[in-house]
């Protein structure tokens, strides 16, 4: 944990190397549009240092961090008018969890009716 990964497209999102239309941002988090949106609001938050997945989650560090992103997708969510109606936040998490880029990010959904179960 606590790293910059050059070859990291989502670190380098982080770092302001790579433009991205930012939404929120904390200390320890960053709240941005993804770029190809599932639904009418798509935002992916990602800690700002390197943690590959939820599987690298662990020990005081991990929970801390885990809930400052997670605090900042709730905050998100809100600040974009998603609350009353809600919202999905969705964590995929290695091959079988569909995940695509290595950096643990959480995907906030809104704006449409989602559905159960997801595929
Ligand atoms: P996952 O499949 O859970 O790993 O989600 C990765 C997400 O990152 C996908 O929804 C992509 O559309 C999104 N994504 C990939 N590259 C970028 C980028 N440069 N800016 C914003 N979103 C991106």
């Amino acid at each position: 944990m606590n790293t910059f990964d050059p070859g990291c497209i989502f670190c380098r999102i982080a770092a302001g190397e790579i433009p991205a239309k930012v939404v929120a941002r904390t200390d320890h988090a960053i709240a941005f549009h993804d770029l190809t949106p599932k639904a009418p609001v798509h935002v992916l938050v990602i800690p700002t240092t390197h943690v590959g997945s939820t599987a690298e989650l662990s020990g005081g560090e991990g929970e801390m961090l885990f809930g400052r992103i997670m605090a900042l997708a709730v905050e998100t969510a809100a600040q974009l008018g998603l609350a009353e109606d809600g919202y999905r936040l969705v964590i995929n998490t290695g091959p079988h969890g569909g995940q695509s880029v290595g950096h643990l990010h959480v995907h906030l959904l809104g704006g449409r009716q989602m559905h159960w179960p997801p595929g």
